[in-house]
């Protein structure tokens, strides 16, 4: 298969190819099942998931995709990837395997990160508590940055208007307070970025039934999620919960792979509410004894300078901006395209890159931790 091919044009195409990969997956495993759960929209779209049980529930590999819709084009093409070459070198008799397509179908099809309802569905992983409309006060000081109102008609201006008022508040708030205040999460402003609901949300609920169902039946759990756009251009990074006890240096040197970081501060950025805290978070509190290591790649596309975190920035805010406000075809269009470029990049280079990351990966994780006949 040729990369161009790996990476699907639509969510119906890579649905259709993950239904395909059942029977590939049953020649390994014959306790396999496609299951899917309907999502409750007038479209055709469906959280899919192939269930291979093993014989001895010893070792599990639970892998996920699309949580945040568009980025699912590279993450589709990195299940692919891993269904194709790294099922054959299991041991079917010990290992069990959870692959779930998309967790976000909508936004996928839409090529949004969020559900139908604007949720940032990892920033609803929230145990045991309700989202909290008080939590990151500084979210509401930027509101007039994050949350322009009204129809998008000039592109340069507005990305000006973000330009200087990024500035401004990097200068009041300071760089890391601006950074956290803006990615961290926010549970009060029902149309901004990063809005985490303000209830747990249907896509999250399956998700976590599934967790719990499947973390529970196996003694050690490895969990991939793959994500796009932070991070460095042709580099992809392991990004660990801050709950991972091994530090990322360890894990770098376990794992035989240059970039591992953890979801704090000071390595990456701070994340409430995400997909892979919520693993640690219940193996602790239901299940003790287990061993579980759940991490997140993370595909970067524009690179970390100063200048490209604030054309990210900009990007995110007018998409968000033309969803509820709207524009003429030619300003959506244009911005459509830039944002699929920040989340699902088509330069075969960068392709490339981002496969033979992925396989290292792949390889140096399930090696150490024992999952390699
Ligand atoms: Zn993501």
């Amino acid at each position: 298969m040729n990369i161009a091919d790996l990476f699907p044009e639509t969510y119906e195409a890579s649905r259709a190819r993950f239904r395909d990969d059942l029977k590939h997956v049953h020649t390994l495993w014959r306790d396999t099942s496609l299951q899917l759960h309907c999502i409750d929209a007038p479209e055709d779209l469906t959280i899919d998931w192939i269930a291979a049980h093993a014989a001895q529930r010893e070792r599990l590999v639970i892998f996920t995709t699309g949580e945040h819709g568009i980025e699912g084009y590279v993450g589709s093409a990195m299940l692919k990837i891993f269904i194709d070459e790294f099922l054959p070198r299991l041991d079917p008799r010990t290992t069990g395997l959870l692959l779930v397509h998309i967790i976000n179908p909508w936004g996928m099809k839409h090529k949004r990160r969020t559900n139908a309802h604007n949720v940032d569905l990892n920033r609803n992983f929230l145990w045991n508590a309700e989202p909290d409309q008080s939590f990151n006060p500084d979210y509401a000081r930027l509101a007039a940055l994050l949350l322009p109102q009204g129809r998008v008609t000039n592109v340069a201006a507005s990305n000006l208007a973000i330009a200087v008022k990024s500035l401004w508040h990097n200068a009041t708030l300071g760089a890391t307070r601006f950074g956290r205040a803006t990615r961290v999460g926010q549970y009060a402003f029902p149309q901004g970025i990063f809005y985490g609901g303000d209830a747990i949300q249907d896509e999250t609920r399956v998700v976590m039934n599934l967790l719990r169902e499947w973390i529970g039946a196996y003694d050690q759990t490895i969990h991939l999620d793959m994500h796009t756009g932070y991070g460095p251009r042709y580099q992809m990074q392991l990004v660990n919960s801050a709950s991972e006890p091994r530090s990322s240096r360890e894990c770098a040197a376990q794992f035989n792979y240059p970039s591992v970081s953890a979801a704090t501060a000071s390595e990456f950025y701070e994340i409430h509410g995400d997909l892979i805290d919520y693993v640690y978070t219940l193996a602790r509190a239901e299940f003790p004894g287990k061993r579980v290591y759940s991490t997140t790649f993370e595909f970067g596309t524009f690179g970390l300078s100063t200048a490209s975190l604030l054309r990210t920035l900009q990007i995110k805010i007018l998409e968000n901006q033309v969803h509820w406000f709207g524009a003429c075809d030619e300003v959506r269009d244009r911005i459509a395209r830039d944002f699929e470029s920040l989340y699902a990049p088509r330069e075969n280079d960068w392709r490339a890159k981002a496969i033979a990351d992925a396989r290292q990966a792949f390889e140096g994780i399930l090696r150490a931790e024992g999952f390699l006949q």
